[in-house]
């Protein structure tokens, strides 16, 4: 069997196949790229041939504008695609919507890149499919023991406990327009919310992308005071970057939420002035990322990026080795 490193090695433009000639989530323009995603430290503008799912593709031409990479071309999940010899298939990541995670098999070595990824439900998505491999390329954005995300019913109802508690207030809370927004939005919709959502404008055209591939986001309004409401009473979402800007300061005395895994952190919560922090996270927690590890027990373990040195030594202990990558230019969480 050939070397792992020889099948995949890292390289500053991103993980990279020599025998297959391709690229894979990198952060700089390429030749040929296969992307897991489309959040943009993972999907960038500028590579000549772009391999992905049709949702993804589609994300990037929504952000980057059709012409963002030379030539298409969109995979189905478990469909095949043989470069020089190199099977390279997409399979559920359970991150957002398109997401997946590549494996990549030449010469009887399976490696599996699992993207950013979690193990958690999520309505707006398939779920993680796990898949037996020789080496398993994870991200480990928490992995730290401390990264214990709660279940997202319990978040979404201290949400809605706190609109019960002010209803003269307006709740606003920050999402990733990627992703995060929507899971809320369904999330607070199995929850029994069906009032019109309002939403900042930097979320309309995902929102819009997700109905167009059958995520129904029910009811939602754009979240302007032009006419004069102050949306009293409403869950109203916006990108984190607009909190506690004059943009939020215009609704009923907001109460500021912000979902994300960070909100773990009391301090982040604190730094950022969210006054409602909400531990919703679309990357899997530290008891996924090492429970995913023990399920499929491959030979190797490669950490991409986020906290690679405790997931290594949790690697280490069950005598799995593993090795951290050090990839550059994938942030923490979202955009
Ligand atoms: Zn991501
Ligand atoms: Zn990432």
């Amino acid at each position: 069997m050939i070397k792992p490193q020889s099948l995949l090695c890292p390289k500053p433009a991103g993980l990279y196949c020599p025998p297959g000639d391709f690229y894979i989530d990198p952060v700089r323009p390429v030749e040929r790229a296969v992307i897991t995603h489309g959040h943009a430290d993972h999907a960038r503008a500028g590579h000549g041939v772009v391999v992905a799912t049709a949702p993804t593709l589609a994300i990037m031409a929504a952000r980057y504008g059709e012409g963002f990479a030379g030539k298409v071309q969109a995979l189905e999940y478990g469909e095949a695609l043989n470069r020089d010899g190199v099977e390279i298939t997409l399979v559920p990541a359970g991150h957002v919507l398109g997401s997946a995670q590549v494996v990549v098999r030449f010469k009887g070595l399976t490696m599996v890149v699992s993207g950013d990824y979690k193990r958690r439900r999520d309505p707006t998505c398939p779920p993680f499919e796990p898949v037996v491999c020789d080496v398993f390329v994870t991200e480990a954005t928490f992995g730290l023991p401390v990264f214990r995300h709660p279940p997202d019913t319990e978040e979404i109802a201290k949400l809605l406990a706190s609109v019960a508690q002010f209803p003269a207030r307006s709740h606003v809370v920050g999402v990733y327009a990627l992703g995060k927004a929507q899971r809320v939005i369904c999330l607070l919709r199995e929850a029994g919310w069906d009032r019109p959502i309002p939403a900042h404008g930097a979320l309309e055209r995902l929102n819009a992308l997700y109905e167009g591939f059958g995520i129904d986001l029910g009811p939602l309004e754009a979240a302007t005071t032009d006419c004069g409401a102050d949306f009293a009473g409403a869950i109203v979402l916006a990108p984190p970057s607009a909190l506690a800007t004059p943009w939020a300061r215009r609704f009923a005395d907001p109460v500021d939420a912000f979902a994300s895994g960070w909100m773990r952190i009391r301090a982040r919560a604190r730094q950022r002035g969210v006054e409602l922090p909400l531990i919703i996270s679309d990357h899997a927690d530290w008891d996924e990322l090492t429970a995913t590890i023990a399920e499929l027990h491959p030979g190797e373990v490669w950490i991409t990026h986020g906290r690679e040195d405790a997931l290594a030594r949790w690697c280490g202990l069950q005598g799995i080795p593993a090795r951290a990558l050090d990839l550059v230019g994938y942030e923490d969480e979202g955009e």
